[in-house]
């Protein structure tokens, strides 16, 4: 039988915006001291806009680096690629079917278009491939930035904004209160991350990570002695979920992280983070 403690607070909890789907991720979330967030669609909405669009060859229209981007995109469910979607919609873009579309993981999305090799994809991986361009130049503080690539040629750029969720200072004060050290966790440019975590007064970023260093990292902390949670929304966030010793997966993401996390945040709000370690505290307090 369930403790009524434990039924009173898993009902409360839902009212909260808590899906508690394994207890053990519950009962351990009383002993966090570090919590580790992934950036986009939880401390920011996760809704991005493009906000500008830059031509770096002359044969490529503004138009154009939008037909292209979104042709492989099409079959992307990475906010970016919904972002670059809503743009070709709203430039009444014609967009061309893309063959043999797959992820390069962490860094973009690459296919063929109308014959030839497109690829959308983040500064580092340009920085590793076309090392004479000068990328930090382009990005401006807050913004997420991917480069097309047609070809052997880098046509342009595409700069999207996301917004940091009105409730995320409230609950990284909260945590900071409680004497739980954040950090942010983002395969983003080290511009946006350093932006995000400076505006909302978190202990320190980590930009650029590809996937299998988000696990990495959580692991890195632990063996420092940090009992650590982690919040994400993305499949590549699924291993260092399930590494976390309390694993938070966002509801407005993927089914991959859901299905791996012990909690879910069923309305995304970074402020539920808070209710769930009060509410263990609250719960296990009693039972002793
Ligand atoms: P996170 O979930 O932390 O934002 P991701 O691994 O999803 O990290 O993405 C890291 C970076 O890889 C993005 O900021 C972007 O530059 C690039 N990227 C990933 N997927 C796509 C995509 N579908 N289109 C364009 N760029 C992408
Ligand atoms: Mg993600």
């Amino acid at each position: 039988a369930i403790p009524l403690v434990i039924a009173k607070s898993t009902a409360l909890s839902a009212k909260h915006g808590l899906l508690i789907k394994n207890r053990t991720d519950f009962e351990n979330s009383r002993k966090i001291t570090t919590l580790v967030f992934d950036k986009t669609g939880t401390l920011t909405v996760g809704r991005f806009e493009v906000s500008r669009l830059k031509s770096l060859e002359s044969e490529f229209s503004e138009n154009e680096i939008v037909r292209l981007a979104a042709a492989v995109e099409g079959s992307s469910e990475h906010p970016i690629a919904t972002g670059i979607m809503e743009k070709a919609k709203s430039l009444k873009v014609s967009v061309p079917a893309a063959q043999n579309v797959s992820a390069i993981t962490g860094k973009g999305i690459k296919g063929n278009v109308e014959g030839t090799e497109v690829s959308v994809v983040s500064p580092a991986f340009i920085k590793e491939q076309f090392p004479s361009l000068h990328i930090d130049d382009n990005i401006q503080t807050g913004e997420t930035v991917v480069y097309l690539v047609v070809g052997k040629t880098v046509a342009g750029y595409i700069a999207l904004a996301d917004q940091i969720r009105p409730e995320s200072p409230a609950a990284i004060a909260s945590l900071k209160k409680m004497g739980i050290k954040t950090i942010l966790l983002t395969g983003d440019n080290k511009i946006v991350a350093e932006s995000v975590s400076d505006s909302l007064g978190m202990d320190g970023f980590i930009a650029e990570v590809l996937p299998h260093q988000k696990l990495e990292k959580i692991k890195e902390l632990q063996s420092r002695g940090e009992f650590v949670a982690m919040t994400g929304d993305g499949i590549n966030d699924a291993p260092a979920l399930a590494q976390a010793n309390v694993g938070i997966a966002i509801g407005s993401g993927s089914d991959v992280a859901a299905a791996t996390a012990g909690i879910v945040l069923v309305n995304s709000n970074p402020q539920d983070v808070v209710s769930l370690i009060q509410f263990g505290k609250a719960t296990y307090r009693k039972m002793i």
